[in-house]
C-alpha cells in the first residue's frame, strides 16, 4: 500500500482529519493511532467519534484509566488507550477480540497490544512538524481507497 500524507497546521486541522476518517470508516475497521504523548491521537479520535455519532458536543474522555470507552454511533465504535496496559494478555479482560468483531476500533498506543492487532489495521501516524503535525496514513488498499475518497470530498 502507498502512504497518504496530510499536514495539520493546528488543532482544527486534526479535528477535520477525524471528520474525514469518520466518513471513510466501516464496521470492522481498526485504526492504530501512533504518535508521542501530545501528538493529537485523542483529539483525532474525539472528532472522529463525534462525527460518527452525529453529536458535536458528545463527551469523549480519554480512556486513560478505563483503557476502553465504547460508543453507540452510526455503528459501535470502541476507543482504546493502551498506555497503561500491563501486558497484551490483559486485552482479553477488556473483551478486545469481541470488540474487533462488532464495530470499529480506534487504538491509542497500539504498540502495547503486541501482535494482537489485526494485520488489516490502518496505521495513522502523527508526527510533530514545525508548529503542527504531519499525519501519515498507511492501510490495506481497500481501506486506503476509502480514505482517499473521503479526502477528495
Ligand atoms: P495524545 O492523545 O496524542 O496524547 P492529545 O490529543 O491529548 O494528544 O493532545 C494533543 C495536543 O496537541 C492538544 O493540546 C491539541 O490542542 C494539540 N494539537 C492537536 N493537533 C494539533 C496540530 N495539528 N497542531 C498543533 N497542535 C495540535
Ligand atoms: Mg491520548
Amino acid at each position: 500500500a502507498s502512504t497518504l500524507e496530510r499536514f495539520l497546521p493546528d488543532e482544527a486541522a486534526t479535528a477535520m482529519l477525524g471528520q474525514d476518517l469518520a466518513l471513510a470508516l466501516r464496521p470492522g475497521d481498526v485504526l492504530a493511532l501512533h504518535g508521542d504523548l501530545g501528538a493529537g491521537k485523542s483529539t483525532l479520535a474525539r472528532s472522529l467519534i463525534r462525527t460518527l455519532a452525529d453529536d458535536a458536543d458528545l463527551e469523549v474522555p480519554s480512556p486513560t484509566f478505563t483503557l476502553v470507552q465504547s460508543y453507540e454511533a452510526r455503528f459501535p465504535v470502541h476507543h482504546f488507550d493502551l498506555y497503561r496496559l500491563s501486558s497484551p494478555a490483559e486485552l482479553d479482560e477488556l473483551g478486545f477480540d469481541e470488540m474487533l468483531e462488532q464495530g470499529a476500533v480506534l487504538v491509542e498506543w497500539p504498540e502495547k497490544a503486541g501482535d494482537r492487532l489485526p494485520e488489516s489495521a490502518a496505521r495513522i501516524e502523527l508526527l510533530e512538524q514545525d508548529d503542527g503535525r504531519l499525519a501519515r496514513i498507511t492501510a490495506p488498499a481497500e481501506v486506503e481507497a476509502r480514505i482517499a475518497r473521503s479526502f477528495a470530498i
